[in-house]
């Protein structure tokens, strides 16, 4: 696998945060920070990666929040085989041609070949769809609404980044099928929001909701919205997640026809939406530093690490009485729903424990040493500023819950106010080419022409840095003035487009 990068065997032994810097080393300081805070290791499969506790825990977060997201919206969960038939997944032209190039094919099973190969899921649509015809013959069985928890798999060529871009990732994929176009497109913006929220109200990170250009939409879709989010360190925009309106594309092709009232007969409107584990990433990306990764309160998988810090010359019974103290402070933490442990390993120096859980990013450390006993108190140290207080221990357990909420807060205020800082307006290519260079995205307008994007991709690459393209085009329009013309070719703007570099 790639290499951890950078990593002198000096902080090896002693593991005094990351070697790596974030603003001058990016791809280190990234690999060093999944592995040393054990959220992922390598994988002898290139593009394939373990998602450790660590990481594993902030997924778990995630599908609960958004599962009780969608079953309030009256999705239900179900399973489909990871095996696609070659037939099955050429019915739909545009859709096969959008994924052929990633499918992964099993030939052989123990030392024969298949008579014919069999597909491993890219997504689902063609291994779902044969069997909604089968389920929907009227309007009566409409609408269909099911959701799947799975790993899909797609054999990417681009350069494998942990969670961000994997050959297999887990996501859930929801595939929807209403009466009417109405009912399908309120729906896809209702998972749009939904998908807004698992990242503004769970990982503190900022996202545009937009809609894709034709060129970047899902193959098969009629159009694509999605929630983009950005990585400041790198100036690259990251597409968070999906929310397709398929129209009746697949519909016709798979033959899922209903019976209207009047006896007549209907193609189906159909929806599907994914979000993956690339969501972890971005929350890596965005809120990391220096010292490791920074947890947002809501999924970190552990949000206080309370350290005991005996004095030297303590007794056996001082030492047991605050040991005692850092066991009960946990109790009652936990009792308030809060996700603790005590580190009273006496094998490690507080020091060294400090280093520890930062890399981890843990939100909270509660500090008790024999002195804060005497006084009856102890200090919390955030993992996200450094910022420290004292708090008398009668109020830990309602000062640390809290304090999560203004930590969460405080993240995601700092990520927004950046995430403003990084967009520009352009309304000619010198300012556009400007922004970009400045690692920023940009708003600018354009005539919705699929030549421009790709001239744009041409011409804004450089030696250093691929070229931009557009990212989405925001649900939100600022004005666009009668007489705005394309940034590009001169021609009457239709909209803004916001563009960038991107993962
Ligand atoms: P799609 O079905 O292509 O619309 O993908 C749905 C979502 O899954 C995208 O918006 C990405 O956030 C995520 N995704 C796509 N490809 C990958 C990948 N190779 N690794 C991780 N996440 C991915």
């Amino acid at each position: 696998g790639p290499a951890v990068g950078g990593k002198g065997d000096k902080k090896k032994e002693t593991k005094l945060g990351l070697s790596a810097s974030k603003k001058d080393d990016f791809g280190n300081w990234y690999s060093e920070a999944v592995i040393e805070s054990e959220m992922i290791s390598y994988y002898d499969v290139s593009g394939c990666y373990i998602l450790r506790p660590n990481s594993f825990a902030i997924w778990e977060a995630i599908t609960a929040f958004f599962d009780k997201g969608i079953k309030a919206l009256g999705v239900q969960n179900a399973y489909f085989p990871l095996f696609v038939t070659e037939d099955a997944l050429n019915t739909e032209k545009n859709h096969v041609e959008g994924f052929a190039a990633e499918v992964a094919w099993v030939t052989k099973s123990g030392q024969s070949e298949l008579d014919r190969p069999i597909a491993i899921r890219p997504t689902s649509e063609t291994v779902m769809y044969p069997y909604y015809a089968q389920w929907i013959r009227s309007h009566r069985d409409l609408p269909l609404r099911l959701n799947q928890w799975t790993n899909v798999v797609r054999w990417e060529f681009k350069h494998p980044t942990p969670f961000i871009r994997t050959r297999e990732f887990l996501w859930q994929e929801g595939h929807t099928a209403f009466a009417t176009q109405a009912e399908a497109e309120e729906e896809v913006l209702q998972i749009l929001d939904l998908y807004a929220k698992v990242y503004t109200d769970l990982l503190a990170v900022p996202v545009y909701k937009g809609k894709k250009s034709a060129k970047e939409k899902f193959a098969g879709a009629l159009y694509t919205t999605s929630v983009e989010a950005f990585v400041p360190a790198t100036g690259r925009g990251v597409q968070g997640a999906t929310s397709h309106c398929l129209g009746q594309n697949f519909s016709k092709m798979f033959k899922i026809e209903f019976e209207t009232d009047d006896g007549g007969k209907q193609f189906a409107w159909q929806n599907s939406w994914g979000l993956s584990t690339r969501t972890i990433g971005v929350m890596i990306m965005v809120h990391g530093d220096d010292k490791g990764i920074v947890m947002p309160p809501r999924v970190a998988p552990l949000q206080v690490i309370i350290i005991p810090i005996p004095a030297a010359n303590l007794t056996d019974a001082q030492r047991s009485e605050l040991s005692a103290k850092t066991a009960e402070l946990a109790a009652q933490l936990r009792a308030a729903g809060v996700r603790v442990q005590c580190d009273d390993r006496d094998n490690y120096r507080p020091g060294w424990k400090y280093n520890h859980w930062e890399v981890k990013g843990v939100p909270i450390r509660l500090e008790l040493g024999s002195k804060d006993m005497e006084k009856k108190s102890a200090v919390l140290a955030r993992r996200d500023n450094g910022a420290k207080e004292v708090v008398p221990l009668a109020d830990v357990a309602v000062r640390i819950p809290a304090l999560l909420e203004e930590i969460h807060a405080d993240m995601y205020a700092r990520s927004s106010a950046e995430f403003e800082e990084c967009k520009e307006t352009a309304t000619t290519w010198d300012d556009f080419m400007a922004a970009l260079d400045r690692k920023h995205m940009v708003l600018a307008p354009w005539a919705d022409e699929e030549e421009i994007e790709d001239e744009v991709r041409k011409r804004s690459a450089t030696a250093d840095a691929m070229g931009a393209k557009t990212l989405c085009i925001p649900l939100e329009q600022p004005d666009l003035p009668p007489g705005t013309k394309c940034f590009v070719s001169g021609k009457p703007a239709k909209n803004w487009a916001l563009w960038g570099r991107s993962y």
